[in-house]
């Protein structure tokens, strides 16, 4: 059953398959009534999804998820509430996604060393000028029949620790965080529950962290609880959504459905405004 809040959705302007006009649409559809649009690397679609929005009566809120490193481990952060024209966050962003494209060209590299002729063009164009990620070559690799399945392309060719894996230049999770702040916004954990290690919390927090994505569907109820209990402890702010790309490919979420409360949002306006 979907609620009334999805604060974790992706667009066409990374890898999410929805245009915001098609993802506002389906949202209106299922009765949401407040959307987190979540681009990786990118707030390109937050303007026009605002004005969308606003002809539907949902409300959207800025947000990105920014790729961090810890000891060769991704952490992705993202933030919300932070005004989507801050000239030096645009900056920042844009740099990430040229570096994107760099890094699917050393990927494709690997690909082409291990007798996988996939072009460069192919997986930009599947990007269609949005921010380039991993899900743009498994598409790819599966439309020329390289392989069967989008999961196969990561089991074999492009997940951690495959053959054509390639790691992004590292950008550490104080520096996002400290970006967020800057252009106003708050920054929160994405889904912990899938490799963050017991250290890695204080050290966040101690770098400005202001809340933990607690609801995402790789969490299982016991790691929902777990994580609303360092919320309380820390005096954090929750966040929650689908991680919805589309497509029908998911190993992430089902747009809405994510029980997220409305109060949430308020608390987090609370703590800027
Ligand atoms: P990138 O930012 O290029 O590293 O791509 C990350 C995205 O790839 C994630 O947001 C997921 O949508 C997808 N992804 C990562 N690992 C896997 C996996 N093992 N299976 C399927 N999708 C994955
Ligand atoms: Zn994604
Ligand atoms: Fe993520
Ligand atoms: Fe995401």
């Amino acid at each position: 059953m979907a609620g009334l809040v999805d604060l974790h959705t992706h667009t066409t302007y990374s890898d999410g398959i929805l245009s915001p006009a098609e993802l506002l649409q389906k949202a209106n559809e299922l009765g949401l009534k407040v959307i987190g649009i979540t681009d990786h690397d990118s707030v390109n679609g937050i303007e026009e999804s605002i004005e969308i929005g606003r002809d539907l009566g949902i409300e959207v809120v800025p947000g990105v998820e920014l790729s961090t490193t810890i000891d060769d481990r991704e952490y992705h952060i993202l933030g919300y509430l932070f005004d989507h024209r801050d000239e030096n966050l645009l900056q920042h962003l844009s740099s990430f996604r040229k570096e994107r494209v760099r890094r699917a060209e050393r990927i494709v590299k690997k690909l082409n060393h291990i007798n996988v002729p996939l072009k460069i063009e192919s997986v930009l164009e599947k990007a269609g000028g949005g921010a380039v990620g991993r899900p743009h070559i498994a598409l790819a690799l599966v439309e020329e029949g390289y392989i069967q399945t989008y999961d196969e392309a990561f089991a074999k060719y492009i997940g951690y620790g495959c053959p054509a894996y390639e790691r992004k230049v590292p950008f550490s999770p104080e520096d996002a965080i400290s970006l967020i702040s800057s252009s106003g916004g708050l920054s929160f954990l994405a889904h912990p529950g899938k490799h963050t290690s017991d250290a890695v919390l204080p050290r966040l927090i101690k770098g400005g962290l202001d809340g933990i994505e607690v609801i995402h569907p790789s969490h299982s109820s016991k790691e929902i609880s777990y994580y609303r209990g360092i919320v309380a402890q820390y005096f954090l702010l929750e966040s929650g959504g689908s991680d919805f790309h589309g497509g029908g490919r998911d190993s992430n979420g089902i747009l809405g459905a994510c029980d997220v409360p409305m109060g949430w949002v308020e608390e987090m306006k609370k703590r800027l405004f």
